[in-house]
């Protein structure tokens, strides 16, 4: 849609495949219903590695405050929760209908529920014929903004662009869900009913801890998942489906230190004994979390604990600060935000145009970029089709 727009704002004459029955389907559902746009705490340093080095330039040409000014012209205002930027209306549907409005506006035509193929690009008159489901069409360049695996059902990310871009000679980097939960492995005692409570997230295979995030954590049922879950996934999801033995150790209190840990353990262990563990317990940490902690350790919450040793009560304790959940798999495509791999970044040009064939243009996850929670990944939307509209509609003018 940002592609469309700019190639449109450019002179170009423009026409959208889209194969849903509606534009944004998956941009409507972002940041919870409410669209979180972009982060004016914006750097390459957010993106995966193979991003990083091209990103600065990418983000340099079209950046937060740009795509800000963009959402302005179209009427959307925008408001800054700590940097996280959203929409005032608090809608990501009125993001979506304010695109909408303006591909409409600017004559854009969209043919909806048909499905882009294939490309095959006639040397001879210099146009690129588009195979869909339905037809081929005629065009001078070509936009590839059709998306990635992630995504509930309903939003049709099946990755149709990997196949079509490897058939036109591009090299794919390998898939994984990003931005997603975890399955926790068979045996775990896990909570009886959902924990969503603050904590810190650390991913350790061995003795390495390979990433650690702060924020609110989720643990339903069977799996882990929330922000920092999340946030620290890219390169597990690639692990555990190597069969790396991958844990989670999570800290309960992730904002006190060793030392006030040590501390906080002393006191609760010098208050009276004249209580149940479920008592001693209560005002510890959320109950949930308790339950799972007691069932784990195989502790009735009614046993008195002046019958507990004090090891024990330590031990018991220090489960808050780091428990480990081996972890089986991740949650699927389908409940991922991202997808990580995609079309080498090597295969395009700093207009995003494919290097071996200066008509076709590849933007948004398509390619193997991704990046943190937090509109990172919309920004990189916004960026590359921006970058590709405007320079497909270069000799428009
Ligand atoms: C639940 C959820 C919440 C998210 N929240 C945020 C957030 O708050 N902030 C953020 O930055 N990122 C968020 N993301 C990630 C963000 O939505 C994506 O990174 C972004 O939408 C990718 O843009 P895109 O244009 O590359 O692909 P998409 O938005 O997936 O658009 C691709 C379009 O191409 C169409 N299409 C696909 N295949 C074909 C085909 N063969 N023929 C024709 N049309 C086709 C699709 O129907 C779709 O309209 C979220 C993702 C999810 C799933």
């Amino acid at each position: 849609m940002c592609a469309a727009i700019y190639a449109a704002r450019n002179g170009a004459k423009v026409t959208i495949i889209e194969k849903n029955d509606c534009l944004g389907k998956k941009l409507s559902m972002t940041g919870n219903g409410r669209c979180n746009l972009t982060n004016l705490s914006m750097s390459s340093d957010c993106y995966n590695l193979a991003a990083r080095e091209r990103m600065a330039d990418w983000l340099g040409t079209y950046g937060p405050e740009d795509a800000i000014c963009f959402f302005k012209s179209l009427g959307v205002v925008t408001m800054s929760e700590d940097g996280y930027i959203y929409p005032v209306s608090g809608q990501a549907r009125s993001v979506v209908s304010a695109l909408t409005n303006e591909i409409k506006r600017l004559g854009i035509e969209v043919i909806y529920k048909e499905q882009f193929k294939g490309v095959r690009a006639s040397e001879t008159d210099g146009v690129i014929e588009v195979v869909t489901g339905r037809s081929v069409y005629i065009a001078d360049a070509l936009i590839i903004a059709v998306g990635s695996l992630s995504g509930p059902k309903s939003t049709l990310s099946t990755g149709d662009g990997y196949y079509i871009c490897e058939k036109l000679g591009m090299s794919i980097k390998k898939t994984y869900p990003a931005l997603v939960g975890f399955k926790c492995a068979d045996g775990e005692v896990m909570p009886s009913q959902g924990v969503r409570c603050r904590a810190g997230v650390s991913f350790v295979l061995g003795s390495e801890v390979l990433a650690s995030e702060t924020g609110e954590l989720q643990i339903t049922g069977d799996s882990i998942s929330g922000i920092p879950v999340m946030q620290a996934s890219r390169d597990i999801t690639r692990l555990l489906s190597e069969g790396k033995p991958v844990c989670a150790v999570i800290d309960f209190f992730p904002d006190n230190d060793d030392d006030e840990f040590k501390a906080l353990k002393r006191e609760m262990i010098s208050l009276s004994d004249d209580r149940t563990l479920e008592e001693f317990l209560v005002g510890f940490a959320n109950s949930n979390v308790n339950d799972m902690i007691l069932s784990r350790m195989k502790f009735s919450g009614s046993m008195k604990m002046k019958n507990i040793s004090q090891s024990m009560k330590e031990c018991i304790l220090d489960n808050y600060r780091s428990l480990k959940i081996m972890l089986s798999t991740d949650c699927g495509y389908q409940a991922s935000q991202v997808t990580t791999g995609g079309v080498s970044i090597g295969d395009v040009a700093q207009d995003l145009s494919y290097v071996r064939d200066k008509r076709i243009f590849i933007t948004g996850e398509l390619l193997d970029v991704d990046g943190r929670c937090g509109g990172y990944n919309l920004q990189w939307a916004f960026t590359s089709g921006s970058i590709a509209g405007i320079a497909a509609s270069a000799d428009a003018h």
